[in-house]
Order: structure tokens, then C-alpha cells, then sequence
């Protein structure tokens, strides 16, 4: 580390001497997790190249067209790009998508129909996935359709439960949802081995069920993606792993060509599906961002990786281990009270490029039980690739780290939060 850079960090940023030694171990400790990511990174860079460079992209593919939007190159460049990355037949990657939750929420309503079963293989779906089944009583949601829904809870060392997956699945059940990542939960993720396991043992017992995957955070994690495993279809976020950090919003779908169309469907209207649909200009930023998606994944882990060895250096439980193979940008850290959770979240927060003068409070976000408390001082509004950690405020007390499009700047945002703990005792 270069003087000024220590000059810097004690002065400017406050950080005392006992929190500048720990940044000083962590960094000794975690080098050699970093050479596995780098490897990742580096051949899902070329997959990314390869597929950009097989589409023939020009810039011609940044403009956009007006009205109905027939015959958008940029959009159809996009869409061709992401299922040949992603090794699926078809894509809709849409700005009309405007969350993670909505390209699930299309996949689900795209494939499903009346009577039919719906199961959870990885217990229960992400908090805003919940109303949208209608496990959760949400007006307008699957259950209003005559959708019913089980789910497969994990086995008690974290693994996915085969056999109760064959004993579950009844002559009803169309759609098999196998959850990647985390999310708010205290779980181990899915490595794309758990998946195939999982959606094997779901073709084993009926190959016609379909299983879509929530890859939510889970993008180029590895060398492989759900959809080269098997997956029928899959689905994420561009303000997550593959928007790279620059795409303004947006979600995608990937998968089998006749689910796509059935998804395209639902998106638009049906006769109509993917061949409308504007991109307002965003297909640059798209592209370039899915082009930097592996780098800024690989900094996002690495600064996970940073998190989790500081926190147990200082004591706490945290998940995964800093050496532990890793499925999602996620690092949870299990922190002993609201107000360390609250602390931990304004320091992320003073961490950031924007808003860095900004504390925030719990609030009752819609889609979400409990009060949620979120530190994103993103230059995408709830970006989570970028930096940004956030936690219900519900024991165990569980807050949730992830992102950072350089690793400097998600290590400046552990730092922070180890800070701004002390200070708030
Ligand atoms: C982020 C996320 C979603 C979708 O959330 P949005 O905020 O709607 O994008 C769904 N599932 C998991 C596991 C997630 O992490």
C-alpha cells in the first residue's frame, strides 16, 4: 500500500489503528481465494466476448427505434448475446422488466395455468416472490388463478432433500422453482452442481415438468449457468450481477424457445410476444455492461470475500466462510442486535460515492415482511451490484453485504461498517 493511500484511509476516512491492522491481516489471509475467482472471471470474460463477437455487434445495434418497436436490432442483438452466454435457446432481456422479481413473477405466470402445482424445491421463495404465489396473501397473485403451491425445505446440513423432491411431486405439479442464492436467508447457495443435481432428480421422476431457476445474484459465479445444466428456464436482474453496473434497470429471461414465447406473452400480449417492446436508448449501456459483468462480479466476490474474514476475525458468524466455495455475491454476516445492524449499514452507506452523507433508517418496504433497513449509495437506484448491504430487522439479525463494482471501494465499505460499530456503542 502506497503512504498516501495510508494517509488517506487514517485521515480522511477515519479508520483507527486497531480497524487499519485488521485491513492489513485480512488482505495477508484471503489472496489465495482470489486466484480461483480470477480464473472464472477470466474465461467468462471471453464467453462474453465470443458471444458479442458471433452476434457481429456494431454500433449500429445502440440505436433505438419509436412507436411499436418492430425490427429493434439493438433489442434483438441484446436478446441473441445473453442466450448464447447463458447457453439458452432464446432470451427477452426488456427495460419493460422493472425488477428481478418481475422477470420471475412472468416466467411463473408465462408457464403455469389453472390447476396446476407449483414446487418450491429450496423452501420458501424470496420474501417478494411469496405474494406473488400467493403464500403470502397478496391481491392479484397465483392463488386468486387456482394455483397451488408446495415446497421441498432443505435437509438439515443444507443440502437440497432428493428424495423429498420424488415423494412431492404429484401429477399436478408444471413447475419446479429451485432458488440460486441465498437471499434473505441463512443458507448455504446452490453451486450450478447443486442445481443439476436438483433438476436431475426432477426430470428423473417426470421430464416434461418444467424448472425455472431464480439466478438472481448467481451470474457468473462459475463457468456454467443454470441453463447449460438443465434448467428450462431462468431468470435475474440487470441492477444485479449481469447489468454490470451500468445497465439502468431491467431484467432478463433465459431459456427453452417455446417458454419464451409463452413468457413473451405474458411481457407483451399474446400473438404479439417479444417482437414489440422499446429500448429507450438503453441498449449501450446494456451491452457494455453485460461485457463488464464478469470483472465486476469477480471484484464484487472478492470484496465478499474481504467482508467475510474481517468479520471473523472480529467474532462473529458469518456466510459463507471467507475460504468457502461461493454461488451468489452475497455475504451475510450475523451480527448480535439491531442497533449493530443499523450501524453496520450507516457505515456502507458512508462508504459510498453517492449519498454518503445519508443515514438510513428501518422502513416497511413494500413486498417485504418485516422493516428492512438498506445502505445504497448506488448511482442506480437499489443497485446491488454496486455496494450496498441490507437486512429486515428481525432476529437472528442477519445483514446482508453484496456488490461493490471495484473491490477497493467494497472494501472501504467493510471498514466503514467495522467503524461506525464501534462508534455506535
Ligand atoms: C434480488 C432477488 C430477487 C428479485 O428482487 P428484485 O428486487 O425484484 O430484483 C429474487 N430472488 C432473489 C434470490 C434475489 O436475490
Amino acid at each position: 500500500m502506497l503512504n498516501e493511500t495510508k494517509e488517506l484511509l487514517k485521515g480522511f476516512y477515519e479508520l483507527d489503528d486497531e480497524t487499519f491492522k485488521l485491513s492489513e491481516e485480512v488482505m495477508e489471509d484471503i489472496g489465495d481465494q482470489f486466484e480461483e475467482i480470477k480464473k472464472v472471471r477470466e474465461y467468462n470474460q471471453y464467453k462474453v466476448l465470443k458471444a458479442m463477437q458471433e452476434a457481429r455487434l456494431s454500433d449500429n445495434h445502440f440505436n433505438w427505434t419509436t412507436g411499436y418497436g418492430y425490427n429493434d436490432l439493438g433489442r434483438e442483438k441484446i436478446e441473441e448475446i445473453y442466450a448464447n452466454v447463458f447457453g439458452a435457446e432464446d432470451a427477452l432481456v426488456r427495460p419493460i422488466i422493472v425488477n428481478g422479481t418481475h422477470a420471475l413473477s412472468l416466467c411463473i405466470q408465462g408457464i403455469v395455468r389453472p390447476g396446476d402445482e407449483i414446487l418450491s424445491v429450496t423452501g420458501l421463495p424470496y420474501d417478494t416472490l411469496q405474494g406473488v404465489i400467493g403464500i403470502r396473501e397478496e391481491k392479484g397473485s397465483l392463488k386468486e388463478f387456482g394455483v397451488t403451491y408446495d415446497q421441498v425445505d432443505f435437509l438439515e446440513d443444507g443440502n437440497v432433500d432428493l428424495e423429498g423432491i420424488k415423494k412431492k411431486i404429484n401429477e399436478k405439479t408444471k413447475l419446479v422453482m429451485i432458488q440460486r442464492s441465498k437471499g434473505y436467508a441463512w443458507r448455504k447457495s446452490l453451486t450450478i452442481n447443486d442445481i443439476k443435481e436438483a433438476i436431475d432428480t426432477v426430470k428423473s421422476v417426470n421430464p416434461n415438468i418444467i424448472v425455472m431457476v431464480d439466478n438472481c445474484y448467481g451470474e457468473f459465479l462459475d463457468t456454467k449457468e443454470p441453463t447449460e445444466v438443465g434448467a428450462d428456464v431462468m431468470a435475474g436482474s440487470l441492477i444485479k450481477n449481469p447489468g454490470g453496473g451500468l445497465a439502468l434497470t431491467g431484467g432478463y429471461i433465459a431459456g427453452k424457445k417455446e417458454l419464451i414465447e409463452l413468457i413473451s406473452y405474458r411481457l407483451t400480449s399474446p400473438g404479439i410476444g417479444k417482437e414489440c417492446g422499446l429500448t429507450f436508448g438503453t441498449t449501450r449501456t446494456v451491452l457494455q455492461g453485460f461485457f463488464m459483468a464478469p470483472y465486476v462480479v469477480s471484484q464484487a466476490v472478492m470484496g465478499a470475500i474481504f467482508c467475510a474474514r474481517a468479520f471473523e476475525k472480529l467474532g462473529y458468524d458469518v456466510l459463507p466462510k471467507y475460504n468457502d466455495i461461493r454461488s451468489d455475491i452475497i455475504q451475510v454476516v450475523r451480527l448480535n442486535n439491531a442497533d449493530e445492524v443499523i450501524h453496520f449499514c450507516q457505515g456502507v452507506q458512508a462508504a459510498a460515492p453517492v449519498d454518503s452523507y445519508v443515514k438510513p433508517e428501518p422502513w416497511a418496504m413494500p413486498g417485504y415482511e418485516s422493516e428492512v433497513i438498506m445502505a445504497a449509495g448506488a448511482f442506480v437506484q437499489g443497485s446491488s451490484i454496486e455496494l450496498s448491504a441490507d437486512a429486515p430487522i428481525r432476529a437472528p439479525y442477519n445483514v446482508y453485504f453484496q456488490g461493490g463494482v471495484t473491490f477497493d471501494h467494497s472494501k472501504m465499505g467493510t471498514l466503514k461498517a467495522i467503524q461506525h460499530m464501534k462508534k455506535g456503542k
